[in-house]
């Protein structure tokens, strides 16, 4: 039972946890996972912008060191001469120096100057070779000199000499002549891993992925790839479907980004930045997937998760641990309670019982050994409480007993609500002295046997029994004389006439004649003296079962059974001559004589009130005649 409640609070905690932290871990889930979003969209642009620019820079310095070659009229002079003297030692030695200062200078890979005269290709080492037409090495040249622009870009994938598998960025620029007569092509050959290296640097500083592809969609220059290699883009990232769209994007002020589609995988997703660089015709894309994010995400929701478990693990453990304390307290307080009432009752009563009125036996071993004490074992309860009635009660209570704790009875209070019965009586234990006793019963519904059980407690009250009677018996005796008060008389009298009568009765009232004498000539004292002789007499004069009352002052009550209407008249008759007689004491002296009143039941009546008044009218008559007699009422009257 309390096991079950635990765990019903444990289910119930966890539950309201479990629910209320996947509410607050998935809410911020939800918002850490926009805000990496919008994040993943920040840094791209930011890595972008950024290559984009060092990009920029990185190219104009070249291409500002080749015009300021091209413009430099010592370069154009010795070109203007190349045509007769580049067979000179001199001539080529000093193109050299020149050359090998500038590539020295500025640390490029290479240095070049062609010849439109004579095709011939300068670069630090000297005359390196000549510019045939057709040869396809030399298509730059022969394509730059066709497109007339004062300068070009282009990345050539021959090796420069030194560079093994080394892709040079080349610029080349047009030297003209004072007529504006194209004279030659200078420009200086980069190693491109730099923009390699500057790739990686962003790649690892923004945790993005760089590339650099070309017009065709083929990547020049990535961390993985470099123009070596022929790969495409789209199709190495699977996402042809925005081949056109990217490739289109001329606009080298602005960038163009995109959510891209169709590449979702394990719910991630990729964003990508497109610029695209006129100097180079290449797109600058810069990717970043969310699985990083989605990782680190995940991984965070997996603490969160473990976190929640343990905090749950720990709830739990702390609830247990007090519910069980306050378990064992409360039993302990249960059990203290228990052992205390029960000590409480054992002293104030002499015996506990218990029956099971369902099933009409005892309930309990201590009850099994009363019934086997009284000779009754494995009797049933109704035997027992029959045979304690016969064996150890007072006859008179026998009746009474059984009737109040009978079956019958007991369900029957039970049914009507009522749980509790008393029953006092006398009992004895040695078969002679008897003792009174009082059962308290309280009758309950025992649910561990779905029966109803009654608790008897049984105490001996014989001590305060006998003080209540005796305070009774004081209460309706008057003092003086020892008989019953009016009060009790009249009850006594009012209980014999409900009750089933047995015959006829007679009511006298007694009037002692002239008692104002014996006060006034011999003082109250004396008047109390012969009231006490009148009662002495009247006591002696009737039976033990008439009842004999004081009204009060002078005046009696004689209650008790008579064979007829004629015995009322003798009994009276004797009464009368008996106190007629002379009171003396002390040598004071009183002539005393009664007057009697008679009222008969239950013709005259059937309670005390209305045979007094009768008797009393009766009484006046016998006063009225002359005294010292009696008088029978009659209706007439
Ligand atoms: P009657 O013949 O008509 O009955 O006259 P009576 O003198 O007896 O007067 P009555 O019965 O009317 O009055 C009774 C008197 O008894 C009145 C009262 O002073 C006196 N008395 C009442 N109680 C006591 C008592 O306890 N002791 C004494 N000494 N006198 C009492
Ligand atoms: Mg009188």
């Amino acid at each position: 039972m309390k096991n079950n409640i635990l765990f019903k609070t444990n289910l119930l905690v966890s539950v309201i946890l479990l629910v209320g932290f996947a509410l607050i871990a998935t809410l911020s889930y939800r918002a850490n996972y926009n805000a990496s979003l919008v994040k993943i969209k920040q840094v791209s642009s930011l890595a972008s912008e950024g290559i984009y620019y060092r990009l920029s820079t990185l190219l104009t310095k070249p291409v500002n060191i080749s015009q300021t070659m091209a413009h430099d009229s010592l370069l154009i002079k010795l070109l203007e001469e190349e045509g007769s003297r580049y067979q000179e030692t001199a001539y080529q030695e000093t193109i050299r120096k020149y050359l090998a200062t500038y590539k020295n200078k500025y640390a490029y890979d290479s240095v070049f100057l062609v010849s439109t005269a004579t095709n011939n290709y300068y670069n630090f080492n000297g005359i390196d070779r000549n510019l045939a037409r057709g040869e396809a090495e030399n298509v730059w040249y022969y394509n730059f000199l066709q497109s007339g622009e004062e300068y070009s870009l282009n990345i050539d994938n021959d090796e420069v000499a030194g560079a093994a598998d080394k892709i040079t960025l080349f610029v080349n620029c047009r030297i003209r002549d004072a007529a504006g007569q194209v004279i030659g092509v200078v420009g200086v050959g980069v190693n491109i891993d730099y923009i390699k290296g500057l790739l990686q640097e962003y790649e690892k500083e923004y945790d993005v992925a760089t590339y650099l592809i070309n017009e065709k969609g083929e990547i020049e220059v990535s961390s993985l790839y470099n123009g070596h290699q022929t790969a495409d883009w789209f199709k190495v990232n699977d996402s042809e479907a925005i081949r056109s769209e990217v490739l289109e994007w001329k606009n080298g002020r602005t960038n163009w980004d995109i959510w891209m589609p169709g590449a979702v995988q394990n719910n991630e997703k990729s964003y990508l930045v497109v610029r695209y660089i006129p100097d180079l015709s290449w797109y600058l894309l810069v990717k970043q997937d969310t699985g990083a994010l989605l990782a680190e995400l995940n991984e965070k929701m997996l603490q969160t998760v473990v976190l929640i478990l343990l905090v749950i693990l720990l709830i739990i453990l702390i609830i247990t641990s007090v519910i069980r304390k306050f378990n064992v307290r409360m039993t302990q307080l249960l059990e203290e309670r228990q052992a205390l009432f029960k000590e409480a009752t054992e002293q104030i009563y002499d015996n506990i019982y218990e029956l099971n009125i369902t099933k009409n036996r005892a309930a309990s071993k201590k009850t099994e050994l009363y019934f086997e004490a009284l000779g009754a074992k494995d009797l049933p309860y109704e035997d027992f409480l029959q045979a304690v009635a016969d064996k150890q009660l007072l006859e008179e209570y026998r009746a009474g007993y059984v009737a109040t704790f009978s079956i019958e009875n007991v369900m029957r209070h039970f049914k009507a609500g009522n749980n509790y019965l008393q029953y006092e009586f006398r009992i004895t234990e040695n078969g002679s002295d008897y003792f009174w006793m009082r059962i308290d019963a309280y009758i309950f519904y025992s649910e561990a046997d779905d029966s109803v059980h009654m608790f008897t407690y049984r105490k001996n009250i014989d001590e305060e029994k006998r003080k209540e009677l005796e305070t009774q018996r004081k209460a309706s005796t008057d003092e003086m004389t020892g008989v019953f008060t009016k009060k009790a008389t009249e009850r006594i009298i009012d209980s014999v006439l409900c009750g089933k009568l047995q015959g006829c009765y007679s009511f006298f009232i007694i009037d002692l004649d002239n008692f104002k004498q014996a006060n006034d000539l011999h003082g109250h004292i004396f008047g109390d003296y012969c009231i006490r002789e009148f009662v002495g007499r009247l006591k002696r004069f009737c039976r033990e079962d008439d009842i004999i009352g004081r009204l009060g002052g002078d005046e009696f009550v004689v209650f008790g059974t008579i064979s007829d209407p004629e015995g009322a008249c003798r009994k009276a008759a004797r009464l009368c001559q008996k106190l007629d007689t002379v009171c003396e004491d002390s040598g004071s002296c009183w002539k005393m004589s009664v007057s009697v009143g008679i009222a008969l039941a239950p013709q005259h009546g059937r309670s005390f009130a209305e045979l007094y008044a009768k008797a009393d009218k009766a009484l006046y008559r016998t006063k009225d005649k002359g005294k010292n007699g009696y008088t029978v009422y009659e209706e007439k009257e």
